[in-house]
């Protein structure tokens, strides 16, 4: 796909597109959903890494990195389960014995099986993730990068969890410069920033609490024998650059010198 012939009815996420790709941010494929990332956005997106470790990682965090193909059996696991997190996956995502990543943190859990350490355990993980619906929307890529800081521990640490991070990740967001309202879905909080005049917000992060779902299903403990409870925090490493540069402008260089500064692109 080149970049994009816009008709006259071209919404405004496809004009955002090919503004994008006009400014060599996103590198065109033949597919809609599949780019690469120029120069600029990488720099946006290093400077977005760096921010999210200065606020979420700690000395007591694991950095686990995991592979964006998964067994097959394990995804499985969570489809039967009918709880699993974020979107599924398609039958296309699966290759063999192996599956494309949904998100990063479905690759955490099976690997907890046991007992937890009396103060949880925090994981601060990145994944490729897929998702199979093709779209010009620019903010529904089908291979994108979500980080995640995972925990698991007792009821009141995984729910003081997600309160923390409800707060921490609205205040992320303004610090950046952007506005942002919560959305709820059951267990789940999508904190929505609108991106473009006259389209609907799109959601940045995401805040779950999974109650004992996965500690039940992976048989995960904390040291009293009760199945722990999980949370997480979801990054949209991509939708937080698409949401920088809607909101400051296509030109890194030119942006606040507190955000460039916050962000460390000098
Ligand atoms: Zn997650």
């Amino acid at each position: 796909m080149s970049a994009v012939p816009l008709s006259p009815s071209a919404t405004p996420e496809e004009i955002y597109l090919s503004r994008l790709m006009a400014a060599r941010l996103l590198l065109p494929t033949s597919v809609p959903g599949i780019y690469g990332r120029g120069a600029r956005f990488v720099q946006v997106l290093e400077g977005l890494e760096r921010s999210i470790t200065q606020l979420g990682r700690t000395e007591s965090t694991h950095v686990w990195q995991c592979p964006p193909i998964l067994p097959h059996t394990a995804v499985e696991k969570y489809t039967r389960s009918c709880a699993f997190p974020h979107p599924r996956t398609s039958p296309e995502a699966n290759l063999g014995d192996l599956t494309l990543a949904p998100s990063a943190c479905c690759y955490v859990y099976p690997t907890l099986t046991g007992t937890l350490a009396a103060a949880g355990c925090t994981i601060d993980i990145e994944s490729w993730c897929y998702r199979s619906a093709a779209s010009l929307n620019p903010m529904q890529m089908r291979a994108f990068r979500m980080r995640e800081f995972v925990y698991a521990g007792t009821e009141a640490q995984a729910q003081g969890f997600r309160e923390s991070w409800v707060v921490q990740a609205q205040a992320f967001l303004s610090a950046l410069g952007l506005e942002s309202e919560l959305q709820a879905q059951g267990e789940t909080l999508d904190i929505m920033v609108p991106m473009l005049s006259g389209a609907c917000p799109t959601a940045l992060l995401s805040v779950h609490h999974h109650q004992d779902h996965f500690g039940k299903l992976f048989d995960i403990r904390t040291p009293d024998g009760a199945h722990a409870h999980t949370s997480c925090v979801a990054f949209g490493m991509e939708r937080l650059a698409l949401a920088l540069l809607a909101q400051h402008g296509l030109q890194p260089s030119k942006w606040p010198q507190k955000l460039r500064t916050r962000l460390q692109l000098d």
